[in-house]
């Protein structure tokens, strides 16, 4: 299937490794031109390489951190028209909410809300002008079914969902969508994190929770960085112009509803 979005431009945020560098090396490889963020410097050029060399786009790398105004407005100055956003940032820490002080409560609404908010308020206008633009945010099938030791993100991310429920229906009759993918588990050094959080509670390896988590999926794994980026590309594509405000689960199955 043609996606119809070659030529166009994309800010991946967060895109030197993981569900974002999925994402940004799907639409590069569509003939999307991104600009792709993260902190680290080596990793974020090793992958703006490595997509320019399999796909031939332009790929532009900013080193900074997302989560500051700074950050952010040095990303929008290398890509101030973004026909697509794909909004993403670190995971807040895992624990126990009794550990947590009010500062943890405020990086993780900081990284996971409000950041993202900052995005779409700054791209948002310019793709209603242009009758097309398509807003992705990354956030968690924490935001459906709440993983107990996730609680700063279950609470954040639900809060940047609330926010989308109400301004994607506004923007959708100019063509712009905007639409939540919640991965469940992605094989990413995120992952590997949590997995070895709890294996530390349950007195496990690290490999033996991650053997069990992946076991205990009902896909019997856990999802790859392609299937993610894959699925972003078509959200960002001509054909999803009727699809805005949903929560697309990519959990293998794991969450239960029938809806
Ligand atoms: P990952 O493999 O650890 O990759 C994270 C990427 O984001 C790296 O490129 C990192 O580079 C960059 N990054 C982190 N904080 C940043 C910041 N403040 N500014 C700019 N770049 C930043 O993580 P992932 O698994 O892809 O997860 C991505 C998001 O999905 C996270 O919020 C995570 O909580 C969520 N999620 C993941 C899973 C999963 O199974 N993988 C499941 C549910 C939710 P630098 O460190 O160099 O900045």
């Amino acid at each position: 299937m043609d996606l119809g979005i070659a030529g166009k431009t994309a800010i991946v945020c967060a895109a030197s490794k993981g569900l974002g560098k999925g994402c940004a090396l799907a639409l590069a490889h569509e003939g999307v031109a991104v600009t792709i963020s993260a902190r680290g410097q080596a990793a974020l050029a090793a992958t703006a390489d490595e997509i320019r060399s399999e796909t031939g786009v332009a790929v532009r790398a900013v080193v900074c951190d997302v989560t500051t105004a700074m950050g952010r407005a040095e990303l929008l100055a290398a890509c101030p028209n973004p026909d697509i956003l794909i909004n993403n940032a670190g995971g807040p820490p895992a624990g126990d909410f009794r550990e947590f002080s009010l500062e943890d409560w405020q990086t993780a609404v900081n990284a996971n809300m409000l950041s993202p908010i900052e995005m779409i308020k700054a791209t948002v206008d310019g793709m209603l002008e242009r009758g097309f633009g398509r807003i992705v945010n990354i956030t968690s099938a924490a935001v459906r079914s709440p993983i107990d030791e996730l609680c700063l993100s279950n609470g954040a991310r639900c809060g940047l969902t609330g926010f989308v429920a109400g301004l994607s229906r506004k923007t959708v009759g100019r063509n712009v969508t905007i639409n939540n993918l919640l991965p469940g588990p992605f094989d990413t050094d995120r992952l590997r994190s949590n997995l070895a959080h709890r294996a530390g509670l349950m007195g496990k390896s690290p490999a033996d929770m991650a053997v069990i988590a992946a076991a205990n999926n009902p896909a019997g794994r856990f999802g790859t960085v392609d299937e993610f980026g894959a699925t972003c590309a078509f959200m960002c594509s001509v054909h999803t112009g009727f699809v805005t405000g949903q929560q697309i689960m990519m959990d293998g199955g794991a969450f239960t509803g029938t809806m």
